[in-house]
Order: structure tokens, then sequence, then C-alpha cells
């Protein structure tokens, strides 16, 4: 007996098998038995969810997002017109002002967002200077009361002072240590990083602090690199190298390490970035949005980087920076087969791996054994899907599709649309009163 999904196009993403006509059972918090339907048979006390011919495919993973930007939207703000601007008359206000149920509403809008998406790994980048302590066990009540899946981290910056810098030290120490207790437990679905803002806002100190604090608990870091030209290291910034070579030198960059964006880099640069076994994630819509260049994408990948694809917040789900990616590339290469295998291999394989290398699991894949993390999505292929063009269909279909049914751990957090044990109307209404009133705040 489990949950059973049947008659469903199965891209398994796993040596791109694809079965057009087939069924996946899933017990507790894995998938447990799947084939084509041609030999299923019900056992007693079976769940039946149909598909009816929808595509079934292992979650997304959104490995760089910042769900405390939620109440940014149709916020008023000065026109700006640099990348620092943006930062100082924006974010840095915002999440200064930020209080504790902000935070949790903000978490749980977010999430609701990522189950629509399709999105079952959230790894979250998380700032709000206002309120620095226990600001993450608030992020994860939100994702505990919806079921989410994800890693959290507090961004430490100087920009505030030395006393603040501390308490977000603290604060990531903290999380990561409640975290080492629980994590034995299959069904608790959070991890933690070292969240570090950028090079630009961190002083020597700090970072020694940092390390120090890190020293026992060893855990890889989620950093924004290379963002803006505040951030690009040349004759302007306080250090007399790269920041990549700074990070690289400074051990921030290692095995597991989450490198956001990426831009501003140069050949060498990118050489460290590869010898470091530090992921890159790429996050081209916010890139766009805020007119700070495009990442060497496609040379980074070239160069044998892991390079993953997320949001920075722009969206909870990853559908419009993959397809923007699958774009943006081709133009900028004037090369209509530019990216093809490169966006593919971010989005199906380097994402689910940042999520595997915090989870100990493998992520990504519809096959027995693995993590239950699964959708439904609304796109019913009217072409043939097979293992030469399951990618296509993923591109130009699903991306572009509604998600009909979503699954983390092996717990329905939607089906058929609707979201299960999520009241959803009183969220929004708690984040219109919420979202208002730190308007204000704001001024
Ligand atoms: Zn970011």
């Amino acid at each position: 007996m489990g949950l059973v999904i049947k008659n469903a196009c199965i891209i398994t993403c796993d040596q791109g098998v694809v079965i057009p006509d087939g069924y996946i059972r899933t017990k507790d918090h894995q998938i447990v038995e799947m084939g084509k339907m041609s030999a299923f048979q019900l056992q007693a006390g079976d769940h039946i969810i149909d598909a009816y011919s929808r595509i079934l495919m292992p979650g997304f993973v959104n490995p760089h997002m910042h769900l405390y930007s939620q109440f940014a939207r149709g916020m008023s703000s000065p026109k700006m017109i640099s990348f620092l601007e943006i930062l100082e008359g924006l974010w840095w206000k915002l999440d200064k002002a930020l209080k504790e149920e902000d935070i949790y509403i903000s978490t749980l809008i977010g999430l609701i967002q990522a189950i629509r998406s399709g999105t079952t790994t959230i790894i979250d980048h998380h700032a709000s200077y206002g309120m620095i302590k226990n600001s993450l066990t608030a992020i994860s009540e939100g994702f505990s009361q919806v079921g989410m899946r994800g890693a959290l981290c507090f961004e430490v910056s100087d920009r505030h002072g030395e006393k603040d810098a501390e308490k977000a030290i603290h604060e990531n120490a903290q999380f990561l240590e409640e975290v080492s207790e629980k994590c034995m437990s299959p069904n608790f679905l959070l991890r933690g990083m070292f969240g570090l803002h950028a090079s630009f806002t961190l002083s020597n100190a700090t970072l020694k602090k940092v390390r120090e604090v890190n020293e026992k608990i060893d855990a890889p870091y989620h950093i924004h690199v290379a963002e803006g030209p505040e951030d690009a290291g040349d004759a302007k910034s306080n250090y007399n190298c790269s920041v990549v070579r700074r990070l690289a030198d400074e051990g921030i960059l290692r095995e597991g390490t989450i490198a956001a964006h990426c831009i501003h880099v140069s050949d060498v640069d990118i050489e460290l970035l590869k010898k470091s076994g530090a992921f890159v994630v790429h996050n081209p819509v916010s890139n766009m949005n805020n007119a700070v260049g495009r990442a060497p994408y496609i040379k980074m990948c070239a160069a044998g980087i892991p390079v993953g694809i997320g949001t920075d917040g722009m969206s909870a789900g990853i559908s419009n920076d993959v397809k923007t990616a699958s774009v943006c590339h081709k133009e900028a290469a004037s090369n209509p087969s530019a990216g093809w295998n490169e966006v593919q291999n971010s989005a199906l394989k380097v994402n689910p791996k940042i999520a595997g290398h915090l989870f100990g699991q493998e992520f990504g894949v519809i096959k027995n054994g693995a993590v239950a993390d699964v959708i439904i999505v609304d796109y019913i292929p009217y072409t043939t899907v097979n293992s030469e063009n399951f990618w296509a269909h993923i591109l130009f279909g699903v991306l572009n599709s509604n998600v009909h049914t979503t699954i983390v751990n092996g717990k329905t957090l939607m089906q058929d649309h609707k979201l299960v044990g999520i009241d959803e109307a009183s969220i929004i209404n708690e984040a219109r009163k919420l979202s208002a009133a730190l308007w204000k705040r704001i001024g």
C-alpha cells in the first residue's frame, strides 16, 4: 500500500529513461515501485492519483532564493540607476525593517508559489538586520508548516556594523547546530549553510571570525560573488585582487559552497572556481532586471564548473530563469544551438546535485529508492516523448504549464491544483496587512 500515481508519462531524468504510460508507488518518503501500466497491480489501501497522461517528473530545485523579498512586490521606491542604489535604496532598507511575523508570512507566501511551480527544494539566502536572532527559526517554521524541503542561512555582512555582523554569524551557527541534531530523521527536511552577503561588504576581520566559528561546524557557504561592478574587485575595491581570488584565499570557496552570480569573473577566476569545488548559481532574470551584466555561463560550464540555475528572489520557481538562460546565451553567442546541453544539465542535474550535497541523498530522478519529490504537470504531450527529446518537452512544454500535483518527501502538498492543509486565503490576508505596515515603516 502507498501513494500511487498511475497513467503518467514519466520523464525519469535517470539515464534518459522515459515511460510513456507508467506508474509510480511511493511509501513513506521514497519511491518504492515504478513501471509500465501493463505491470501495475492494485494493492489494498493504495491511494490513487490518476495523471490522465500528464507528465510526471522529479520536482525542481531552486538553489538561490530570497524568501524575505516577497513583500517588496509593488512597493514604491525611487528611481535607481546602479546596482548599489538598488541594494541601498530597496533591499537593505527592506531587510532592516522586517519583523518576525513578516519573515514568517513572507516565507509562507514564497513557499506557496514554490509548490504551485513544482519546486520541491528551496535553498534560501536570508537577510533581516532588524531581527537577526531566531530569524532562521521563523523561516524554518514556515517550511515545517507546509512540508517544503530546503536549506537556510543568514547573510553575514558588515553593512550595519561589526555588532550586527557578529549577531549574524551567531544566527548561522545556532541554526546549523539545531539542524545537526535533527537531520538524522528522514522527516526533517531542512539543512543549513553559512550565509555571507558578498565580498564587498565583508571585512577581513569578519571573514576571520566566520572561519573560526565555522571551523568545527564545517558548513558550506552561500554567498553572492561578483554580481555587480561594485563587487568585481577592480581598482575601486579595498582588495588588490579579484573577489574570487580573495574568497578562494580566505577558504570561502570550497566544496559545496554556493557562489551566486559570478558575472564579473576573469578566465583566471573561472579556473579558481573550478579548482575550489564550489557550485556556481546563475540567475539570468535577476541579472537582466538589475542590469548588472551577463555571466560567462557557457564558459564556466565548459570549464567543468557545476553551474546551477536559480532565481535570486525573482520567483520561487525556476521556470522563468531556465527559459531565459536557454535564450539569452543563444542571443549573446548569435548561435541558436548555444546552451542547449548546458541549460538542461544545470536544471536537471546540477540543481539536484546541490540539494544532494546538502542532504546526502540523490535528487532529481524518478527511480526505485529515490526520494519521493515528484510533480505532475498539466502538460499532455501531443508529440512523441522519448529519451532523445524529453528536454525539448520540458523546456517548451512543462515549463510553460501549470503544475497539477506537488509531492515532497512522499507527502502531497498540492493535488489537482489544490493546496493540501494550507490556508492560502488567510496567509494572503495576513501578508496584505503586514506588507502595508512594512511599507509605512520604510517610508
Ligand atoms: Zn541573491
